[in-house]
Order: C-alpha cells, then structure tokens, then sequence
C-alpha cells in the first residue's frame, strides 16, 4: 500500500503525507519534506512508507555522529584522526582579552608560547590545519619568491594536498631540485647559485604516506641549514619529540624513522609545520613553529586571519600542550592511550567480549598508525574475528561500529576500541550471533 492509502500505481502519494510517514526518524520536518519530494521524484517504487522509512534512515545516518573505530587504524581520516573529548561549557573564553590588562589580547600568545616552549621554539602559532599551515608560510614569506623542493619531496599527501598545487595557490614559484630518487645538497645550491635565483626559503616535505625504497638518498635537515636561506620543514605528522618522553620509555618501534618537531628545529629548521590532530593528538589544526620573526611575519599576513581557529579549537590545542608539558600525555591523550596499551592488556579485553558475546575468536593482529604518520610500521594488536562479512550490520549499529573484512572474515580491531566501548561491542557482536 502507498503512503496516501491508494493502491493506484502512477498516483503519486502527497508529499506531505509521504513526509508525515518518516516521522518516526528524527529528522527535522523540512527535511523529510525534501526527502519526500525526492522519494515522489524518484517514481513509484519509491512511493511505499517502507521506502519512504529507509530512505529518510539512510539520510539520518549520513549526519555526523560518534562512531566505534574498530578498524585498527589509530588516526582514520575518515574518521576524524585523533580522538579528542572535548567539553567547554557555553561561556566565554578571554581568547583575544588579556585578564592582566584588561586590554585587547592575542588569540594565538598563550597557545603558541606554550607549543614553542613544547617544541624547542621561539615561537609558535596555530592554524586550522596543516594544509593551511604551509599556505600561509608560502604565502607570508615566499610570495613571488623562489622555493626549493625536491623532486622527490613534490608530492601529494592525500585530500588534494600537492606540493605544487598549493604553492600555486600561495603565490610562490616552485623551483625542482634534483631527481626523484636522490636529492643532495649540492642540487639546491647550484639552484641557489643560478644568476635569476631569488630564493625565498628551501621547503622541505615528509612524503608521508608512502615510502620509497632502494637507490635513494634526501638531504637531511642538518645540511640543508647550512644554506644561506631558512629551511621550512613540513614534517606533517606531528611527533613532538623523538624520545618521546611522555611514555616513560624508549620510543616505540613504529615510530622509528618519524621526523620530530624539536629534533627538526633543533637540527637547524628556521620552521616547522604540522598538523594537530595526527600524532600530536590534539583536534584539528595545523601549528607553524620556530623562529620568532618568521612566526609573526606568517602572523601579520592577512591570509592568518582566514586561517585562525576558534577559541574550542584553541583551548583544546592548549589542553594537549600542556599535557604534554606536565608530562602527562600517555593518560591525558585519548592518541597516546590507544597506541601505548600493552598487547596482553588488549587480549584480556578480546577474550572477555568473545566470551560474554558468545561468537567469534580472538586473533592477533596488526594496528597501523594512519593518516601518513610511520608509513609502512604496524603496532601489534588483538582483533576479534567473525566469520562472514558483517561491515553492514556492525554500521547499522548505535553508535556504529567500524571495521574491516579479511580472508572472508570481519575483523574488530581492539587498540582502535575505547575500553569503555567494549560493553557496546559486545551488544552487538551477540545480536551478529543470533
Ligand atoms: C597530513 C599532512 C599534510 C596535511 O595536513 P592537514 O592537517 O590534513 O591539512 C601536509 N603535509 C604533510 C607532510 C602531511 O603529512
């Protein structure tokens, strides 16, 4: 039967009662009103309150809600990259009022002293990602100028983030150095040394999510500051520092070979720029440090105003900075949490879900950092697998529980999980069994 109560195929139903008919999914009326035109548009197949119903729960899953990342992968792009909880109340916040003065203050003065204070810097400011981040960097100090990049560091992050592209957009004039494979440093001073040369500064990109292997060689930051123009260095993936002392023990292993905020500017870089929300922790943003005047050039540019967090944003950045600050970061970063719990910690949950839930088997699997961050590294992990593909109804799930399909099983990756999740997952994976 349709909508309206007519049995006559090629007459429509009304829009209104075909709306009225989706009113038990929560959705604003305007929309199940658009939903109902599209329905009626769509033809008679799609004129029956059953279909009416899915398509208006197809909508409502499309809008943004909390979901169980049971993927494995810790900074999922798609899902937002680091998990950060985040509760200001609705008050004000003195983001540009300074309390000492009672005058107009900086936006960007707390959090960036204490991101340069993090990052062995003279300064720092934060920007809404890193995308804008080396925009701006290219735009305040380049414009019209020459920038040395490598050709084997002229790539593409992912999201449409080029390296020629955006500086295209930023205004400055791309100059390649080198090869493909193997850039040394005597390919950017001959680029240096040529009679037109105007070179701004020397930009170098981590590849990020991908590795090339073999016949290769890049010219580490050490050497490129010899040169005499500033080295930017997009390091991207925003490890602070190396040794990575917040975890109280050697860095781990899948972290090796990752560039470091302070050990990039410690190793000459006049600037560093990365994201906030990959292995930093923190929400998304993109933070510029490292020397003082560079800093407040980029700051000055009109493009920064564009570019500026909102005082959540920057309350959250502060937040993390100061974790890590108080040494306090594996227990106040929901990133540091999920990537630092010991295997046999993530077995006992694994075994403790399959049993309660009466289906599937525990497993041992890999974990991979994501986002581009330590391409190629795995994090042992523990998984729960289920035979079958069961992706539709794990989505289907409130919230919804993301995972992944291998070898014709699906597979719940634990270290992805929040422990007070795994009630949740257990729900979920009994209601798969039955
Ligand atoms: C991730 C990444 C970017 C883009 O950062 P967003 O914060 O996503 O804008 C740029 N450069 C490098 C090297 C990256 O790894």
């Amino acid at each position: 039967m349709s909508a309206d109560g007519s049995n006559e195929r090629g007459r429509p139903p009304s829009v209104d009662r075909l709306a009225r008919a989706m009113a038990e999914v929560d959705l604003p009326h305007a929309v199940l009103v658009e939903l109902a035109r599209a329905a009626i548009a769509d033809g008679p197949d799609h004129w029956s309150s059953e279909a009416a119903v899915e398509r208006a729960q197809h909508h409502r899953a499309t809008l943004l809600a909390p979901v169980v990342n049971a993927t494995g992968v810790l900074l999922h792009t798609n899902l937002g990259r680091a998990p950060l909880a985040v509760h200001h109340a609705a008050q004000a916040v003195n983001v540009e009022f300074d309390l000492n003065t009672g005058e107009r203050g900086s936006r960007q003065a707390a959090v960036g002293g204490l991101l340069a204070t993090l990052c062995g810097a003279d300064a720092a400011i934060v920007v809404n990602n890193n995308a804008a981040a080396v925009l701006l960097v290219l735009a305040a100090l380049a414009h019209d100028r020459q920038v040395l990049v490598s050709r084997g560091e002229s790539v593409e992050i992912g999201g449409g983030f080029r390296v020629p592209e955006v500086m295209e957009q930023s205004g400055a004039r791309l100059v390649d150095v080198g090869t493909t494979n193997r850039t040394r440093l005597t390919d950017y001073s001959k680029a240096l040394a040529r009679k037109t040369a105007d070179v701004a500064l020397v930009l170098k990109v981590h590849p990020s999510n991908y590795r090339v292997e073999g016949f290769v060689e890049d010219t580490p930051v050490e050497q490129l500051a010899t040169l005499p123009v500033p080295v930017v260095a997009d390091i991207g993936s925003g490890l602070i520092d190396a040794n990575t002392p917040w975890l109280g023990g050697p860095p781990p292993v899948w972290l090796a070979g990752e560039p470091a905020a302070r050990q990039t500017l410690a190793a000459g870089a006049a600037l560093v720029t990365f994201s906030g929300d990959k292995l930093m922790g923190g929400p998304q943003s993109g933070i510029i440090a490292g020397d003082a005047t560079l800093v407040a050039t980029c700051a000055r540019h009109p493009l920064a105003r564009a570019l500026r967090p909102g005082a959540h944003v920057l309350l959250a950045v502060q937040d993390v900075a100061l974790a890590y600050l108080q040494r306090d970061a594996a227990q106040r970063i929901p990133f540091w949490q999920m990537a630092a719990m010991p295997v046999d910690e993530l077995r006992v949950r694994a075994n403790a879900v399959v049993a309660a839930a009466g289906v599937g088997d525990v497993v041992d699997s890999e974990a991979i950092p994501g986002a581009g961050s330590a391409p190629g590294t795995v994090i042992p992990s523990v998984a729960i697998r289920v035979e079958g593909d069961r992706l539709a109804v794990l989505r289907a799930a409130h919230p919804p529980v993301v995972a992944r399909t291998r070898d014709g099983a699906t597979l719940l990756d634990l270290r992805t999980v929040h422990p007070d999740d795994d009630a949740h997952l257990t729900a979920v994976l009994r209601a798969c069994a039955s």
